[in-house]
């Protein structure tokens, strides 16, 4: 089972996606987390990666592309790819290296949320210690911290620096509503390609969390 979720900073991504990843038990493969996993690594590829991330532009493709797919091809248990692709080219990209290793995508999910909405959500957004996806959101009543702590798990919290850029989430969502080349051309791509074999699955992100789940696991075999 692979599985492909798009899905603007804020609107559930993370969520959603843990959901699909436990029903299957899947290898969530986070292009973000990768860079994050290198950045606190002090590896080379992480000060490579870090001013672009910092400032809310894409890592280079050629950074990029070449170690996503080679987590990909290390993976056993199937994945959901969460963050990637995010421009026309690496969709098409990703999509000529599925082909010519014979791997079958079996759903595309699309998070549709408006850019504003989005905006508030990532603003209010705080990260558990423990999982980066226990949600949690001082500005979403059903899912406000309990106090400064995690209201899963009671971790510490803390805000991702680039959560708090402004300019930053501005840049991420420029090219995230991008139709011609950004990641709604991506998105487009896969969600108009006739033959792929894959369900499409689009998602309404303006409902509550526990409709947009309970939608979701009924569109999922
Ligand atoms: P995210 O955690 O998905 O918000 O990703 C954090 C940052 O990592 C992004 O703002 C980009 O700078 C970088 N990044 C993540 N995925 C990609 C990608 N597919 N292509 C280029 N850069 C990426």
């Amino acid at each position: 089972m692979n599985i492909l979720i798009f899905g603007p900073n804020g609107s559930g991504k993370g969520t959603q996606g843990t959901l699909a990843k436990d029903k299957y038990g899947l290898d969530h493969i986070e292009s973000g987390a990768i860079f994050r996993k290198h950045i606190g690594g002090g590896t080379e590829l992480g000060m490579k990666a870090k001013e672009y991330i910092n400032r809310g532009e894409l890592v280079p493709d050629d950074i990029t592309i070449p170690m996503v797919l080679d987590v990909l091809q290390g993976s056993k248990n199937g994945w959901l790819l969460d963050g990637f692709p995010r421009s026309l080219v690496q969709a098409e990209k990703l999509w000529e290296a599925l082909q010519k290793d014979g791997v079958a995508l079996d759903y595309v999910i699309e998070i549709k949320l408006p850019r504003e909405i989005a905006k508030a959500r990532i603003m209010g957004r705080r990260l558990c210690e423990n999982n980066p996806n226990h949600p949690n959101n001082v500005g979403i009543p059903a899912i406000t911290p309990d106090g400064d702590k995690c209201r899963v798990c009671g971790g510490a919290l803390s805000s991702r620096q680039d959560d708090q850029d402004e300019g930053a989430i501005d840049q991420r969502h420029n090219i995230y509503y991008d139709e011609k080349t950004g990641t709604m051309a991506a998105v487009n791509f896969y969600k108009n390609k006739k033959d792929g074999g894959y369900k499409f699955i689009e998602l309404d992100g303006e409902k509550g969390i526990t409709e947009i789940k309970e939608y979701l696991m009924s569109q999922l075999a």
